[in-house]
């Protein structure tokens, strides 16, 4: 981060506003002041079509997208699609999907790497023309041998010096079909010498025969990744390629695809750190294993880190917009804290989530002074923090139902909530007092509580500020509606699910990453809540209606509980 001071330099610049907030728009900036690519920024967001986003995604996607929108530029959407045997159409729908959530807009601008099919082709015709490119028949296996290793250096194809010509109707015929998978590839001719591997002859081309999800059966010739994005970044005039730090030894033969095809001016790659979080796996492949052998219930389940895992548990785009923000971007690979990611959707719903009382395990309170038949009404705050939202009216009644772990009949020193002889505030209430535990004769189990209220006692009124240690939440017994509440830990249990020290990551699973109460009880107000909508349960959390949810049966995520460890982390560190 750039400090105020250095400011006024900056100012002056070229750009004017831009003040760079990581290493990546210092480049930025400095292009524009060269004029390089005639000061236009463009980027764009590539996915493999290949499982759903995960919030590693969002951090690429606020960047590259929030980068164009700082910059006044454009940033593409484009689907990586030159593996047709692990691409699939429902997950390109998911993808657009989710970026547009996340509040981002691609407008005309969505393509897919597949379109440029012909064009790729083509370009590796030329570099055959240009003596660049040759046609290899030595079997996969052999590649691997030919190749070196990091301290050895690789050997050259025995195919490595066929003609032009030779070469030209290898290719042709690669694509005619005349050959079987795998039997034979295109390289680039560059260095066996080289110290990087990346760079000793990479295959451009394989004869694959899958159909893939846009052309088809069109094409049995199919380009590999690092032939493949370099072109499609040239041909949508991308200036910024921006990607994850295991390409930084790419970029010599992303480079020298652009260099040999003649492409001027060049996008530039430039790398960046990818985002890890404690408690949670984030590649692809493993969030797959995950849903594929029913781990967890789908790609959407509210444990998993994908975007419409997280959308499912009710986090809201701005708050994961603000933890990308808050994470920044750096050259070098760390792993966040989950408990950033929850901080900022608390500190995103505490401004906006109406409040309300909910009883996750109930237990049934008989207020014996309380007249039989009376319903009172009464007034209380939509949410505190903002009181423009307005005021609710919350039934009050003889009956009513308070947490079970809300009392304690045999209770330590300093427990302030309801115990035999002593008072609590309801909160919006009354003070009550316990006089009587009424137990199953058999089991000994707590059935429920007599007391009794003190009708000086009522919330708001000036003769009721009586003052007690405790309040609790509570529904009316009459009016409440019955829920299903699901409640979350983290889906791992130890902070790098990855560590494979003792076993593989599936080893690592939290058999308690879910916990169901059948019978919790919400408020009336609650009646018809709208799938998608976000509240925060007195004392509880912050809780988001399922889409499974119905007019008959309620049910509820909670998406975080209100214990912010990491706002007590950093008051600890101040
Ligand atoms: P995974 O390793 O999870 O399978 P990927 O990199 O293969 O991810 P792509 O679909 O190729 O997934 O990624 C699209 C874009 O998102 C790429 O530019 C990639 O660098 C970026 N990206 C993927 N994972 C992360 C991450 N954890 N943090 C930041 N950016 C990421
Ligand atoms: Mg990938």
């Amino acid at each position: 981060m750039i400090n105020e001071k250095e400011a006024p330099k900056v100012m002056e610049e070229k750009n004017p506003s831009v003040l760079p907030a990581n290493f990546i728009e210092t480049i930025i900036n400095e292009d524009l002041k060269e004029n390089k690519n005639n000061s236009r920024v463009h980027t764009r967001f590539p996915p493999e079509p290949n499982g759903y986003l995960h919030i590693g995604h969002a951090k690429s996607i606020c960047l590259n997208f929030g980068i164009a929108a700082k910059y006044n530029g454009l940033c593409n959407l484009r689907f990586d699609d030159t593996n047709p045997s692990k691409e699939e159409v429902e997950y390109v729908e998911s993808i657009k999907e989710d970026v547009r959530w996340l509040g981002f807009d691609w407008e005309e601008r969505l393509f897919y790497a597949s379109d440029y099919f012909e064009e790729m082709y083509q370009f590796a015709e030329q570099l055959i023309k240009e003596g660049k490119a040759y046609v290899c028949d030595l079997s996969p296996q052999e590649i691997k041998e030919y190749r070196g290793t990091l301290t050895e250096p690789g050997k050259e194809s025995p195919y490595r010096n066929r003609s032009v010509e030779e070469n030209l109707k290898l290719f042709r015929a690669m694509r005619a079909g005349e050959f079987e998978d795998g039997s034979r590839v295109l390289r680039a001719k560059i260095a066996m010498s080289s110290p990087n591997l990346n760079m000793r002859d990479p295959v451009l081309y394989r004869i694959q025969r899958e159909k893939h999800h846009r052309t088809g059966s069109k094409w049995c010739i199919y380009p590999m990744y690092d032939y493949a994005h370099p072109l499609s970044d040239a041909l949508e005039k991308i200036t910024h390629s921006i990607c994850t730090l295991e390409f930084e030894n790419h970029r010599p033969l992303y480079d020298w695809v652009l260099e040999a095809c003649h492409i001027d001016p060049r996008p530039q790659q430039i790398e960046f750190a990818r985002l890890n979080l404690t408690y949670t796996v984030m590649s692809k492949r493993k969030l797959r294993e995950l849903v594929e052998k029913g781990y967890v219930n789908g790609w959407d389940d509210p444990r998993m880190p994908t975007i419409s895992g997280l959308r499912r548990r009710g986090y809201t785009p701005e708050s994961i917009r603000d933890f990308c923000e808050r994470i920044g971007v750096a050259k070098s690979n760390s792993t966040v804290d989950i408990a950033l990611l929850e901080h900022c959707v608390r500190e995103d719903l505490n401004k906006r989530a109406p409040r309300v009382m909910c009883v996750l395990r109930p237990l049934k309170v008989v207020i014996e002074n309380y007249p039989e038949n009376q319903v009172e009404m009464l007034r209380a705050e939509v949410n505190p923090e903002d009181l423009g939202m307005g005021f609710r009216e919350i039934p009050f009644s003889r009956e009513i139902y308070i947490e079970q772990e809300d009392f304690m009949e045999n209770p330590p020193k300093k427990y302030f909530r309801l115990s035999p002889g002593s008072e609590v505030r309801l909160k919006h209430a009354y003070i009550i007092k316990c006089t009587e535990v009424i137990k199953d004769e058999k089991t000994g189990e707590i059935k429920e509580l007599r007391c009794t209220y003190d009708p000086e006692t009522k919330s708001g009124m000036s003769q009721g500020n009586r003052k007690v240690k405790g309040t609790l939440h509570w529904v009316s017994a009459r009016h409440a509606i019955p829920a299903e509440v699901r409640l979350y830990d983290n889906l791992f249990l130890k902070e790098n699910p990855d560590d494979e020290e003792d076993g593989d990551f599936i080893a690592n699973l939290n058999p308690k990453s879910i916990e169901v109460l059948e019978s919790a009880l919400v408020e009336s107000g609650l009646i018809g809540a709208e799938p998608g909508s976000r509240f925060q349960f007195l004392r509880q959390g912050y809780f988001c209606v399922d889409p499974d949810s119905t007019s008959e049966r309620l049910i509820f995520n909670r998406i975080v509980s209100l214990k912010d460890t990491w706002a007590k982390m950093q008051k600890l560190r101040a």
